[in-house]
């Protein structure tokens, strides 16, 4: 694979059938806020109408009671944008809607397209004229062109011309159709609020909204959800799943059920497997909050080293702060997490986290827990070392940046300042995930279940002065 980051990380829902249905959406989105923090969007219908509103932001400043009220009618889906580095544009935010010659149209989409630049040039040499950088606009277009008769045909048309993940729910004034790829990159559940029908990415919504888990959207299911009733369908070929295998290890809330699977227990799992594969003495297993809690209590209860809050979170950081004049050491890493001198001095630490990407954040909590006057740091993550990019819609930096493809693991420890370090090996990971197979790990492996197009440089956009 190149050298491209792809950033396209989402989280979205839809409610069908509710007096309150943006009202709970919004509620849905708040469950689903750690899955994009960079916009957030609802789309409502009234039988008749579309309403849309999105904002960039949190989902809590994006609505207030008043907007809420305007989305009106007895549907509506939802969905948030991760928070990226760079095309950070509303006119990038989701839901989307468009006007077809057929009906009007909301869509929300969840993960990445690996063919969408060569699908978006042949569009564009046939006059069609794009918005956004958004794969999902992609999608829009191949519905309006298709020639079959109905929404769910003209979807099935779409999505068959497409490679890569995708989780996607769309509205219309008539209808919602949810569906999930073939080889299930990406989570989607079905449940129930009341009578009302819920899709969402992790089951956490359904939590939140009072909701009855049903199930999960079966790999190449598509759902049609109308006054009829559920109907399911098997339009895709199923060619291998493929689930991402980060969900478990980061992306997911631990209170989620995914993949046939509870995350949290997967996770502690995976802390469990890597004290037998990377044991150590130590007097105290110390997590990196909130990322590595899981993970550190299966180390914890696998060792019988005493587990113990030796860094401790402020949950809040905004994402912007300002740096004081005189520099602090580690200031940005300091305002989120503080070691707790009085445990952790003349101590052996033990400190797990979930990942290391670029290996900055660990740099720096090694020094700080140094600092703080532990004798030992030995770190463990509850993954193998990160060596690919994902273009399947995990936030992942550039193969070159990726710590673990340019240094050993020797190499990585000693920049990172601990007195060892040990990854939980590819097969234990997925073996306490439920594996071997099922699983996409391109990120740990350079295994890609579908070869991803090589992205051209998008070309120059409009510059939004009042994005
Ligand atoms: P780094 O400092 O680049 O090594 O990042 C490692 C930290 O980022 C770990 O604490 C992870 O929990 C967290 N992390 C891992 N993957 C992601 C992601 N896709 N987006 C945001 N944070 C992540």
């Amino acid at each position: 694979m190149g050298d491209i980051g792809w950033k396209e990380e989402c989280g979205i829902c839809g409610i069908w059938g509710h007096n309150e249905a943006a009202n709970y959406t919004y509620l849905a989105l708040h469950a689903l806020q750690h899955r994009g923090q960079e916009s957030a969007g609802l789309a409502s219908a009234n039988g008749g109408d579309l309403y849309i509103h999105r904002g960039m932001g949190l989902v809590q400043d994006v609505f207030n009671k008043d907007i809420l009220k305007r989305l009106k009618g007895r549907a509506a889906i939802g969905h948030v944008r991760y928070s990226t580095t760079g095309a950070s544009h509303l006119r990038n935010a989701q839901p989307i809607a468009v006007h077809t010659e057929k009906t009007v149209l909301a869509v929300a989409h969840n993960g990445n397209l690996v063919n969408s630049d060569s699908v978006r040039r042949h569009l564009e040499a046939e006059g069609a004229i794009f918005q956004s950088t958004m794969d999902t606009e992609v999608i829009v277009h191949l519905i309006a062109r298709s020639k079959r008769r109905n929404l769910r045909n003209r979807v099935i048309d779409a999505l068959s011309q497409l490679r890569g993940s995708w989780c996607l729910v769309f509205l219309t004034p008539d209808r919602m159709i949810a569906a999930r790829d073939p080889r299930g990159f990406r989570p989607l559940v079905l449940g129930k609020v009341r009578k009302a029908s819920v899709v969402a990415s992790e089951s956490n919504s359904l939590d939140l909204i009072g909701g009855e888990f049903e199930r999960e959207v079966a790999p190449g299911e598509l759902l049609e959800i109308s006054e009829k009733g559920v109907r399911s369908y098997r339009p895709f070929k199923n060619s291998g799943l493929a689930r991402c295998i980060f969900e478990f290890i980061y992306f997911a809330r631990p209170d989620s059920y995914l993949f046939e699977q509870d995350v949290y227990q997967v996770r502690k799992e995976f802390g469990k497997r890597l004290f037998e594969e990377q044991p150590v003495k130590a007097d105290m297993v110390v997590p990196v909050p909130d990322s590595g809690l899981p993970a550190a209590l299966g180390f914890s209860l696998a060792s019988g080293i005493n587990f113990e809050m030796g860094l401790v979170r402020s949950h809040y950081v905004g994402r912007t702060f300002i740096e004081p004049a005189q520099s602090i050491r580690h200031f940005g890493v300091k305002l989120k997490l503080n070691a707790n001198k009085r445990l952790l001095k003349g101590k052996k630490i033990v400190l797990v986290d979930d990942s290391l990407v670029r290996g900055t954040t660990m740099r720096k909590l090694v020094k700080m827990i140094r600092a703080a006057g532990a004798r030992q740091v030995h770190v463990r993550i509850s993954a193998p070392p990160i060596i690919g990019s994902c273009p399947y819609g995990i936030d992942t930096p550039t193969r070159k940046e990726l710590i673990a493809s340019t240094h050993t693991v020797n190499e990585v420890r000693k920049l990172i300042g601990a007195t060892s370090l040990g990854y939980l090996s590819r097969q234990g990971l997925l073996e306490a995930a439920g594996g071997p197979d099922g699983f996409c790990h391109a990120c740990f492996s350079n295994e890609y279940p579908i070869e991803p197009e090589p992205r051209s440089k998008p070309a120059r956009e409009p510059r939004e002065v009042n994005d």
